[in-house]
């Protein structure tokens, strides 16, 4: 997949997101896509740094790099959101194109499907907003049933009485 497609892909799932994390479409709505709208797309650019730093579909698209990228909000408390645009970025790549991407880099093995849909095809727009609406459809189900999980990690908290 090239940036156009990588860019197109990050900009729907940000409005979708933030139409997941504040449904009512509202002011608060607005104000989380464009919250969260940066830190995707810049996540979903970030892997393709290694055509110039590393080795391309190796270094920077494998998920040691998507844990590290996860794990930081949580460890610094910054860069939250960047994990959604690597991780579409991944999916991206290993749909639109014959190649895989080496997902236990430094392992070389390269993992991908069989077809693909090449950035020059006619159909490479709709394919990338068809993965996208399956994406936000697997981060809504993630959303719904985590936080049911985090209300009881919660109310166990409580429970111990701290
Ligand atoms: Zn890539």
């Amino acid at each position: 997949m090239n940036k156009r497609g990588h860019v197109l892909n990050a900009i729907l799932l940000a409005i979708g997101v933030g139409f997941v994390l504040e449904p009512a479409a509202d002011l608060e709505t607005a104000r989380t896509i464009i919250e969260i709208s940066v830190p995707i797309v810049l996540g979903a650019l970030f892997p393709d740094v290694d055509t110039a730093f590393g080795r391309h579909r190796k270094t920077l698209h494998n998920l040691p790099v998507l844990v590290v990228v996860f794990a930081y909000p949580f460890v610094f408390g910054n860069l939250q959101y960047v994990w959604i645009g690597v991780l579409s970025h991944y999916v991206l790549d290993v749909i639109g194109s014959k190649r895989g991407i080496a997902l236990f880099y430094p392992l070389e093995r390269e993992f991908g499907l069989p077809a693909g849909v090449t950035t020059s095809s006619d159909y490479a727009d709709l394919v990338t907003v068809i993965i996208t609406g399956v994406e936000l459809a697997v981060f809504w189900g993630l959303n719904t049933a985590l936080s049911g999980v985090e209300f009881d990690v919660l109310r166990f908290v409580r429970g111990l009485g701290l």
